[in-house]
């Protein structure tokens, strides 16, 4: 009675047709001892596996699927304009749109530039803050995962990006890529301002996740994002924040305008698209009008402002504008949090949790209140995790198969499905 045999068997086929048999390396499982499952169909909070196992779904997309698996509104959306054409090569007032709710949604951004993924928003953000600097080093923060340009896979620190022998990717990077690249530590302003006064007139860029979604749920000091804006402003380097995940997560709109720092770039991706393929990013007009026809910065695309992922990501915002969705998330996002870490209270296991809305990061190690940078996350008890992971997929509860991914709630997720998952983890763990 193998509760995975169908998705063992399609992993092997898939195995002689794509590289690993993925089309994203993490969704082997190879961090982990469950075996990768292949979804055949969801709906709202759960999905279904080619086995017929059904799911309490806590993975959403890695972040898009914020109103659940096929919503109404948004399924609406999709087949409308599926009617009416999916690619035109031509504008359409959808993309007018969907900019408009954007530009409205943060006093940074005057102008907006859509594209397919939130790789190649933060790739046109590099590109863009060389042109204006005229300068090439970028400056990124250790556990941080902005897409997989090369700029932004250089140096990369996250066990995942690295090759067998745990060295830095090396494999098809030009040397000066790795050679732009510096990291610093999150959540360390001495760190940064060290950096940028050594080489601040090099600098082109500083990139980070005002709340970072990829080394578990780290929220980023005011203080620290306060001394970025700062030492940016004093050096004339351009301030990416990187919000593909956090925007439109939290509130309607970029994390900046919540905590009134404000970047020169905002890059987002998942959540603006509705569930179909997105990246889209916004800036002052001074920055973005580089961009234009006889600009000198190139951007482009067959399926950028793709009418279809307009579609979707305009009704799915209008559904988080016009209702009270994040209040119901935050809510949401609450009980999860206290509930894990009340289960592992009620169990004497000295694990806890952190949240930020609706996003929670369990925490696997022991006696560590909260997280704060990279090493904390770095130092939880991996092969816990994986094992934590697997007895909750048997348990019919899918999380992410990293522990540097967050779980991730969506408006129609149930108070119980949410205690479910809290119980099922510290019995697991
Ligand atoms: N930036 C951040 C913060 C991300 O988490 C991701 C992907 N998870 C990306 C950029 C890249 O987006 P995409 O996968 O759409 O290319």
């Amino acid at each position: 009675n193998d509760r995975y045999r169908k998705s063992r068997e399609q992993f092997k086929r898939g195995l002689r047709t794509l590289p690993g048999g993925v089309s994203s390396p993490g969704r082997a499982f190879s961090d982990v001892v469950t075996p990768p499952i292949f979804v055949s169909s969801a709906r709202g909070s759960r999905f279904t596996d080619e086995d017929g196992n059904s799911y309490v779904d806590f993975v959403l997309g890695l972040g898009p699927v914020i109103l659940g698996h096929g919503h109404p509104e948004v399924v609406r959306a999709i087949s409308d304009q599926a009617s009416k054409g999916t690619v035109y090569g031509m504008p359409t007032t959808i993309e007018y749109d969907l900019a408009d709710e954007i530009i409205a949604a943060s006093e940074v951004i005057d102008l907006v530039r859509f594209m397919c993924s939130g790789t190649e928003a933060v790739m046109t953000a590099f590109r863009l803050a060389r042109a204006a600097t005229g300068r090439e080093r970028i400056v990124k923060f250790r556990g941080g995962y902005h897409g997989h340009s090369d700029v932004a896979i250089a140096q990369a620190t996250k066990p995942h990006m690295l090759s067998i022998d745990g060295e830095n990717i090396r494999s098809g990077l030009a040397t000066s890529e790795k050679q732009d690249v510096i990291i610093s530590e999150y959540n360390d302003s001495d760190a940064i301002k060290t950096l940028v006064d050594a080489h601040g007139d090099e600098i082109a860029a500083i990139i980070v996740e005002p709340v970072a979604t990829n080394m578990g749920l780290v929220p980023g000091t005011g203080e620290f994002l306060r001394t970025l804006r700062s030492l940016t402003s004093d050096r004339g380097i351009v301030l990416i924040f990187d919000e593909v995940v956090s925007g439109f997560r939290f509130r309607y709109g970029p994390v900046a305008d919540q905590i009134g720092i404000l970047p020169d770039l905002i890059t987002f991706g998942k959540i603006v698209g509705g569930g179909l393929p997105i990246g889209a990013l916004g800036g002052k007009a001074e920055i973005m009008e580089l961009l234009v026809r006889r600009g000198s910065v190139f951007q482009g695309g067959t399926f950028a402002g793709s009418p279809l992922a307009m579609a979707a990501g305009l009704a799915q915002l209008r559904v988080l504008r016009d209702t009270d969705a994040y209040a119901h998330l935050d809510h949401l996002g609450k009980i999860l949090c206290h509930s894990l870490i009340n289960e592992f209270r009620e169990r004497n296991l000295p694990f806890g949790a952190q949240r930020y809305g609706s996003l929670v990061s369990p925490i696997l190690q022991v006696a560590k209140e909260s997280l704060r940078d990279y090493s904390d996350v770095g130092g939880q008890d991996a092969k816990l995790f994986g094992r934590v992971h697997k007895e909750l997929m048997d348990r019919g509860f899918a999380i992410p198969p990293s522990i540097e991914e967050p779980l991730f709630l969506s408006v129609v997720h149930e108070e119980h499905q949410v205690k479910g998952l809290a119980s099922a983890y510290a019995d697991a763990a």
